[in-house]
């Protein structure tokens, strides 16, 4: 007979880390955090953290995670037409090494009293009143916060996100580019739905990367390279450094969220905005939802833990979906980029839409509208 948890959280990555501190939260005694590699540990990202980030993370009573890096005022968006918007952002954004992120949120979860452990999970079994990990680690509930390549999702019978909800993006570190410091995401014509970010660290040095959606074909580490190189033309390429890609599953295709004593979140639940890439405001928030579910009624988890889901973020995904469905067509991008030129309030509808839990409005479809009518024209091939 091995060990027993009251709640198992699989990984330790945002999701994870948020999940046991919100079981801790709710009144879970012992909390395990596992996860295959020892921390600090690199996770291939953008390292771009949102200001909705910083707020779930103060609900969890964790302050200081972005500490020592600049705050980011401005995004420069370059739409696949050419056509940019520059703005400050609403709230400034932070671009911290997921090294050192990921590491402060793992610390600020253990000293919450939960255990951290180097362990591979490759088996799950579910049992009435448990789940046995590995035939060793059983739980009352386990939280699966095990990202892209989840094992308790593939355990749960969802396999991983099919071609267009699923991205591939590569990311490095570069000199910083000159000017002041500002997100850049350059949109590409080619390739579309795909893009290119330099965010500054505030060191001298930028995180620089390129990705797109999947459409059935594979795509190669030089492609990706190519394409970088072809949308920040003021990076050498032979000055990136730590190049690392990884699998982004989208929103638009997400496996229920759990079921009884097993839940998913972040990654593993295909937690990742269409338009922008980001996860990890959805991994924290999802995380935190997700581990107080666990804790709180662990014999019907999955079901709690739904329908807080949906209450926090159920309107917005709907939305974001039916946004990266229109923004399938680039020429609608090149127009709200127009739009969002011309009018604050569009701006901030679409930083909320992609970087938070924003919603569509009339007003901003409607400017869209205006944009297409005044000369945004679709291309005719
Ligand atoms: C190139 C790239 C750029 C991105 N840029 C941004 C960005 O700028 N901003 C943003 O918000 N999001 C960005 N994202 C998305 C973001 O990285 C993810 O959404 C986020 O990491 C999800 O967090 P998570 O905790 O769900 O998963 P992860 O961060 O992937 O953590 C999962 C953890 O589980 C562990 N694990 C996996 N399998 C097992 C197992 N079997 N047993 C034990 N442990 C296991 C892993 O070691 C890992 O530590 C980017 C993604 C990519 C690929």
């Amino acid at each position: 007979m091995g060990e027993f948890w009251d709640v198992i959280v699989v990984g330790g990555g945002p999701a994870g880390a948020a999940a046991a501190l919100a079981a801790r939260r709710a009144g879970a005694g012992r909390v395990l955090l596992l996860d295959r590699y020892d921390f600090p540990r690199d996770k291939a990202c953008g390292d771009g953290i949102a200001a909705h980030a910083l707020d779930v993370l103060a609900e969890l009573g964790v302050r200081g995670a972005v500490d020592g890096y600049a705050p980011l005022p401005a995004l420069r968006l370059v739409g696949p037409g050419g056509g940019t918007v520059a703005r400050a952002l609403p709230r400034p954004a932070y671009t911290v090494p997921r090294r050192v992120f990921d590491a402060r949120l793992v610390a600020a979860a253990t000293a919450a009293g939960a255990e951290l452990r180097r362990h591979t999970v490759r088996t799950v079994e579910v049992c009435d009143d448990r789940v046995v990990l590995d035939g060793e680690l059983a739980a009352r509930a386990v939280v699966g916060a095990d990202g892209a390549g989840s094992v308790l999702r593939r355990t749960l019978g969802h396999p991983v996100n099919p071609d267009r909800h699923l991205a591939l993006a590569i990311r490095g570190y570069a000199p910083a580019l000159p000017g002041p410091p500002e997100q850049l995401i350059v949109t590409s014509s080619p390739r579309w739905p795909a893009y290119a970010w330099s965010f500054p660290i505030g060191d001298g040095r930028a995180n620089v990367g390129y990705g797109e959606v999947l459409r059935g074909e594979p795509l190669t580490r030089a492609h990706l390279l190519d394409r970088l190189a072809a949308l920040h033309p003021g990076t050498d390429p032979a000055a990136v450094t730590d190049l690392r890609a990884h699998h982004l599953p989208l929103s638009t295709h997400r496996p229920a969220p759990g079921r009884g004593r097993v839940v998913l979140a972040g990654d593993a639940l295909s937690l990742i905005n269409p338009f922008t890439g980001e996860g990890i405001f959805y991994a924290l928030r999802s995380g935190a939802l997700a581990g107080a579910a666990a804790a709180g009624a662990p014999d019907r988890a999955a079901s709690r833990y739904a329908h807080a889901l949906r209450r926090r973020l159920g309107t917005h995904l709907r939305h974001s979906s039916v946004a990266a469905w229109l923004a399938r067509r680039r020429w609608v991008v090149d127009a709200a980029v127009r739009a969002a030129r011309r009018d604050e309030r569009v701006y901030r509808t679409v930083v909320e839409l992609g970087l938070g839990d924003g919603r569509l409005d009339a007003r901003t479809l409607g400017m869209i509208g205006i944009g297409l009518a005044s000369g945004d024209t679709p291309p005719r091939h």
